[in-house]
């Protein structure tokens, strides 16, 4: 059984080596759709696996609050590892962040993906087997 849960932050980038306008500084309300597995067989007496708001905790520790995601895009992507911050390095990210997370929780729930849209008709996902963890 899978659960998801829908994290929107705003936050600006604008993409390296690239020729468009989207090199340009560039704002976007983004939506991170998170989704773990969790165990049928291990829901609790209320018949939940994790709490939605327990859960939503969780995430808010991975997608800064919206004052700190501008800085935590351009400074975890340009700065820290040189990567042009697109919305696929940008889900890769939330991607190895989520799956740390869903560690410390004591194995209640396991990552599954990350589906980070730029925009409502565009968007990116990211699954387990697509993040080299190391
Ligand atoms: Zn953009």
């Amino acid at each position: 059984m899978r659960v998801s849960k829908e994290i929107d932050f705003g936050a600006a980038h604008k993409l390296l080596n690239y020729a468009g306008k989207c090199s340009n500084l560039h704002g976007h309300t983004w939506t991170a759709i998170f989704t773990f597995e969790v165990d049928v067989n291990s829901l609790d007496q209320s018949g939940i696996s994790v709490d939605f708001s327990q859960l939503k905790k969780i995430l808010e520790e991975i997608v800064p609050d919206h004052a700190d995601a501008n800085m935590w895009i351009l400074s975890h992507l340009a700065s820290c590892y040189g990567e042009s911050p697109s919305a696929e390095n940008i889900a890769l990210v939330l991607a190895r962040r989520a799956i740390d997370i869903a560690l410390t929780v004591g194995g209640a729930l396991a990552f599954y993906s990350v589906r980070l849209y730029e925009s409502k008709t565009s968007f990116v996902e990211v699954f387990f087997e697509d993040v080299k963890y190391n």
